[in-house]
């Protein structure tokens, strides 16, 4: 098949072509520092928004609307004269044309930046990957809030053994993710299920957290990782260490141990791997489907491309920086400089990452942070978990809404989005 160059409206700047693909924390953020400067800048992502994924919890549990933890390309560069987006999926590149194969046409460049982020990973299991749930995007947390919902909606016609079952939810995958939906999760079960499914005992709801090392967050000091599972033990989830996911099929899920519980609903958030798109040089994928980059996160065996973000395995690091939003938004900051000092012909120092801590919410007035040598917990944690993510939200108007939502659901312990509207059907989603 041929595919059209596409024309991105920024052909009358004399300057060179920046192609960005992906606009999580590392695209966006490059993108922001590129304003104005002497290059075209070109966005591609296959969605409209940027996702602000930390969040993405809250939206799958009903915290949150989706437009809340959504930024719009196109309002972002509005402003910015030598920026232009276009949705589109890539599906490969061409390194020696130095050109982007998308599912609209073709994108030439003279730089390229692979920000494509990661995608869930398990490891090579279909059956799990066809039956459990994800959270990576915001329509995979809209999955997950008309599951649960129809789920308790549900469980009004069933009966004892068949009730259990639709209301016993399990996660899988013990760090901060997992920890976030399991502590939500709970909080559902206390404030929603005792006040607005009265006919259902809160008993009959199950939350297990099953993680397959030794504790949970196990990015976290051992200290932060016993207070996450007391306070998950607190509001009544189980908490199974050491235990391995073997096989699930919609309806029972089966551990390496031979153990088995019955659940409709099981949520994987136990690993991650790269996103890279095709077109590279084998070697340049690692195992984990990242693409292995220099220091300067030049992705190594092509020319004039670059990575950053999830995507990026700097081989400074035996695997790579771990996936976060920090690493991302710093390597996106370094590459902006890096552009300058190329349109300057000066050099640059390589990227160094500097880790300012970690942090991980469970419910309410309850979260652990890590500052270096300073450890928090409880509300303070609660407080800095809120303050940190409320100011890395794009857009004043999101971090109001979101303020507010948070406030509500404080003063009236109820979850703010309780509608079906969009129902989650597995077998047309496999
Ligand atoms: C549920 C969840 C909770 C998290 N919580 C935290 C947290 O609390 N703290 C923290 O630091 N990190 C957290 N992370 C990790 C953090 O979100 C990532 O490290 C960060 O988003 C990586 O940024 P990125 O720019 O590399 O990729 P992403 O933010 O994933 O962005 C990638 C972009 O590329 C686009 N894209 C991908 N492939 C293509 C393609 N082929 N064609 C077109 N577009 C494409 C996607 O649409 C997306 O917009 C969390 C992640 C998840 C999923």
């Amino acid at each position: 098949m041929t595919h059209a160059l596409v024309s991105t409206g920024l052909d009358h700047l004399p300057f060179p072509t920046v192609v960005i693909i992906g606009g999580g924390f590392a695209g966006i953020t490059l993108v922001q520092k590129l304003v104005h400067k002497p290059l075209k800048v070109i966005l591609i992502d296959r969605n409209n928004f940027h996702t602000f994924q930390p969040l993405l919890y809250q939206v799958a549990t009903g915290s949150l609307a989706p437009d809340n933890i959504g930024f719009p390309f196109r309002r972002k560069i509005s402003n910015m004269s030598n920026v232009a987006f276009r949705k589109a999926e890539v599906e490969s590149i061409d390194p020696q044309e130095k050109t982007v194969i998308t599912s609209k046409g073709v994108f030439s460049y003279d730089y390229l930046v692979l920000a494509t982020g990661s995608k869930t990973n398990f490891y090579g299991n279909s059956q799990l990957e066809k039956n459990a749930m994800q959270l990576k995007s915001i329509s995979q947390a809209l999955d997950i809030r008309s599951a649960f919902l129809q789920e308790f909606e549900n469980a009004m016609y069933l009966q004892d053994n068949e009730r259990m079952a639709a209301l016993n939810f399990v996660v899988v995958g013990g760090g901060p993710t997992g920890v976030e939906v399991s502590g939500a999760l709970a909080e559902i079960r206390k404030n929603i299920l005792t006040q607005e499914y009265k006919e259902v005992g809160v008993q009959q709801m199950h939350i297990t957290l099953i993680e397959a090392g030794p504790r949970v967050l196990s990015g976290f000091s051992e200290k932060s990782s016993e207070v996450a599972t007391e306070y998950l033990e607190e509001m009544g989830v189980r908490v199974m260490v050491n235990h391995r996911v073997k096989k699930y099929n919609g309806e029972k899920l089966v551990l390496e141990d031979g153990s088995e519980l019955l659940t409709k609903t099981v949520i994987w958030s136990a690993g991650v791997m790269g996103g890279a798109v095709e077109g590279f040089p084998k070697e340049t994928y690692t195992k984990n489907n990242r693409l292995s980059t220099d220091a300067y996160l030049r992705v190594k065996g092509v020319q004039d491309i670059f990575a950053m973000g999830d995507v990026a395995s700097v081989d400074t690091e035996p695997t790579g920086h771990p996936m976060i939003a920090p690493v991302a938004i710093q390597q996106a900051h370094w590459l902006s400089l890096y552009f300058q000092s190329l349109v300057q012909s000066q050099s640059i120092a390589p990227f160094v990452f500097h880790d300012k801590g970690s942090m991980a919410t469970i419910g309410r007035n309850k979260a652990v942070v890590e500052f270096g040598p300073l450890r928090f917990q409880g509300l303070v944690a609660w407080y800095i978990w809120m303050f940190v993510h409320l100011v890395s939200l794009i857009g004043f108007k999101n971090r109001l809404v979101v303020l507010f939502h948070w406030a509500m659901k404080y003063f009236s312990y109820k979850n703010v989005i309780h509608l079906i509207v969009r129902p989650y059907d597995q077998k047309k989603s496999l």
